[in-house]
């Protein structure tokens, strides 16, 4: 076994045992592909969703938070062009029933043609052509299939924020440049999943849309760039980019006042380099009380 795998299967392994990631139906032999987080895995997510929306959402005059339903009108995907073009192209077996990603490095030759071996059981000319698949999960709305339409999980928060755009707009009294921000859960019916929790079918995604006048989404974009990365490294307890000394913590640590308001935390920029549509709208915020 490569060593990579064996440090995952240690990893995994480790996860389970402190009670941060449980394979999801585990006594039923596992869902693939979906986890669950223990004690100690909501708490992290969890205080990694708060102080992501501390910075993002209370700590800003220029966004609003929303949290809208996961099931949206089916209209709603077609417009966005997920229905039509949401897809992978896929392969199947037709000896081991194995199915794959058209662009699977593993496979040798083109699929369909007779050359083309399985990765699998290594078979030749047993790969079918590539076959469009869409990776929404479909369900059900109303309580009799046959006549009941049909609904999508989401596969990603943003059209919440698309369709409740006016919404929000109008409530909050907000005029562009400004940003609507949503955590939420999204679920995408992948045929190969990643390694662990790096590609799940039902994930959660944080997420900000930021809209702009035309013209000006560049600047925009350099701006959110630098804001976002200078975030994350103060969230993560470091000065800045160039300070690669990682602060080592256990998980006894994170709940003691002492490290948590140790003078890790970095105050927001005052003077940051805002694109000049910006209209500051109030004084600096105050230093959060974590
Ligand atoms: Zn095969």
């Amino acid at each position: 076994m490569p060593p990579t795998d064996n440090i995952m299967e240690k990893l995994v392994s480790l996860a389970k045992r402190r009670g941060f990631v449980f394979q999801s139906s585990e006594i039923y032999g596992g869902l693939g592909s979906v986890w669950d987080y223990g004690p100690l895995g909501v708490e992290l997510k969890k205080n990694i969703k708060e102080r992501w929306w501390r910075s993002m959402v209370h700590e800003r005059e220029d966004i609003e938070g929303l949290d809208a339903a996961i099931l949206m009108h089916p209209k709603v995907w077609e417009a966005s062009g997920h229905v039509a073009g949401f897809t992978d192209p896929l392969v199947d077996c037709k000896h081991c029933k194995n199915r794959f990603r058209a662009d699977d490095p593993r496979i040798k030759g083109t699929p369909g043609e007779p050359t083309a071996q399985c990765p699998v059981c290594g078979s030749k000319g047993t790969l079918t052509a590539p076959r469009m698949f869409n990776l929404m999960f479909k369900t059900f709305m109303g309580p009799v299939e046959e006549v009941a339409a049909v609904v999508y999980l989401r596969p990603e928060t943003a059209q919440g924020i698309y369709v409740n755009y006016l919404n929000v707009l109008q409530s909050a009294r907000q005029k562009i440049p400004f940003g609507i921000a949503q955590i939420g859960k999204a679920f995408r019916n992948e045929i190969t999943p990643g390694n662990f929790i790096f590609r799940t079918r039902e994930f959660e995604q944080m997420e900000m849309q930021f809209f702009v006048k035309p013209g000006t989404d560049l600047e925009w974009f350099e701006f959110w760039r630098e804001e976002r990365i200078s975030t994350s490294f103060r969230l993560a307890g470091r000065n800045s980019r160039a300070s690669t000394t990682a602060r080592t913590s256990t998980c006894r640590d994170t709940r003691n006042s002492r490290v948590r308001n140790s003078s890790t935390w970095i105050p927001p920029r005052t003077n940051a380099s805002y694109p000049t549509s910006w209209r500051r709208r109030r004084a600096p915020i105050a230093r959060p009380s974590w």
